[in-house]
């Protein structure tokens, strides 16, 4: 019987084990896929060392109606996610109140600040330095206008955090990347982040380390977890366990898990679409445009094309409308080349109404722990809030008690 049974082996789960078994635990991580098959795999694959603010709600007028018209590309939403959603995304909107948002950035600064120094040391031991690389990425913009906008709040933001940015002219951007076709008026470099060309593979690298340190990795569907004289049960296809602790870390999964025990986890499921492209010309950075929407990311499975979110209920069918915008918009400033996939990848950013993962023991029982919510930065933060959390098992304190799930009344 190990002492810990972790659920989920996305980013966060498997950096929770790294960090319970470097304290001495025995642990045993359990999902129905392989390591880093879900969120993990289909993200950005950034490690947001400058993201200090979390992202608020729009909350200016024109703004909101913009989005409830639909005119916004980066936001869709749909009518059947809104009994679901509503009352997510009315404390998403009181969250994103400025001051409410500066407060929360505090604690947001002092973790994502951390994130690439905690994830150096897993990706040397894990041996996967071969998929990161030392760049940031940058935001081009089209207009004297709007460049002088965006480098001015971009600017504000370093300046309020200490974060270095790198401004770039026209001609500085069309020299860096010559595969864009369209000139630019300059654009902005945030170079505090790192990236990752395969964030699946980075999640597996982790999970073999894990492996190769003495852990174990089981493959199955769990069904229900019940707690037992000490401990936890997890009943799952591959049969039962039973430990001490249970941490789940099933990402946008986790309200379903905690729910017949009671505990009811709103989460913003905001999705996000991918789609890769090869036989086009690649870019040497992570790129936007900040006229157009989409992000794109030079991986080693071709040119990957994000969308930005898109509000549903849970196990929404897939409703990539916004990807074809993306895609159109993209072709006007780069050569894409040929999809590869017939189908977009979907996964939902398991948003936390204030912006904050939510890190520590769930209150009504013993032995249960959370460490999921990370919204649009798990990527980055894994192994930041598995140190979080396995300090606060092993010891009872935690650098930010502010994450635990007590401030949601859990
Ligand atoms: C389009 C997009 C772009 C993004 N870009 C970035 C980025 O650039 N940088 C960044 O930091 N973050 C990014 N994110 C956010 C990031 O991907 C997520 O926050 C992160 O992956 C969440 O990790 P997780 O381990 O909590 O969830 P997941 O990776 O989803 O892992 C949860 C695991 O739990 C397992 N599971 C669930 N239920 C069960 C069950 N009943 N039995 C067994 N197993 C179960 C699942 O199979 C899954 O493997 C992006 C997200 C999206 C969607």
């Amino acid at each position: 019987m190990a002492d810990v049974i972790v659920l989920g082996a996305g980013m966060i789960g498997v950096s929770t084990a790294l960090a319970l078994q470097a304290r001495g635990r025995d642990v045993l991580l359990i999902d129905r896929k392989a390591p880093g098959r879900e969120t993990s795999y289909g993200n950005g694959g950034l490690i947001h060392g400058e993201a200090a603010e979390p992202h608020p709600m729009p909350r200016d007028l024109s703004a909101l109606w913009n989005i409830a018209l639909r005119r916004d590309n980066n936001i869709h939403w749909t009518f059947d996610a809104l009994p679901s959603q509503a009352r997510a995304l009315f404390d998403y909107w009181w969250h994103s109140q400025p001051a409410r948002h500066m407060e929360l950035s505090k604690t947001y600064h002092a973790i994502t600040a951390r994130s690439p120094a905690d994830h150096r040391g897993l990706i040397e031991a894990a041996g996967a330095s071969d998929i990161i690389r030392d760049k940031g990425y940058r935001n081009g913009f089209g207009s004297k206008d709007g460049f002088d906008r965006g480098r001015a709040a971009a600017q504000a933001v370093a300046d309020r955090w200490g974060l270095k940015l790198r401004v770039l002219s026209g001609d500085e951007l069309a020299a860096a990347e010559p595969a864009l076709t369209r000139r630019y008026a300059g654009a902005i470099e945030w170079q505090d982040a790192i990236s990752c060309t395969d964030p699946g593979a980075l999640v597996q690298a982790y999970a073999d380390l894990f492996a190769r340190r003495g852990g174990t990795v089981e493959k199955s569907e769990i069904s229900a977890i019940a707690p037992i004289g000490k401990g936890w049960r997890v009943h799952g296809s591959a049969g039962a366990h039973e430990a001490a602790d249970l941490v789940l870390a099933a990402g946008p999964w986790t309200p379903r898990l905690i729910a017949p025990l009671g505990y009811r986890l709103r989460m913003v499921r905001k999705r996000g679409y991918h789609l890769h492209f090869k036989g086009g010309t690649s870019l040497d950075m992570i790129f936007a445009d900040a006229d157009r929407t989409g992000v794109l990311i030079p991986t080693r499975l071709g040119t990957r094309l994000l969308t930005g979110a898109q509000v549903v209920r849970e196990g929404a069918a897939p409703n990539p409308v916004q990807l074809a915008k993306v895609e159109a918009q993209t072709r006007e400033f780069i050569d894409l080349g040929r999809r590869v996939e017939a189908q977009p990848w979907h996964g939902d950013r398991p948003c936390m109404p204030d912006m904050l993962p939510v890190v520590g023991a769930l209150s009504k029982h013993r032995g249960l722990w959370l460490n999921t919510g990370h919204g649009h930065q798990g990527f980055t933060l894994g192994p930041t809030t598995a140190e979080l959390l396995a300090d606060d098992m092993l010891t009872g304190q935690t650098a930010h008690p502010v994450l635990r799930p007590a401030r949601l009344g859990l």
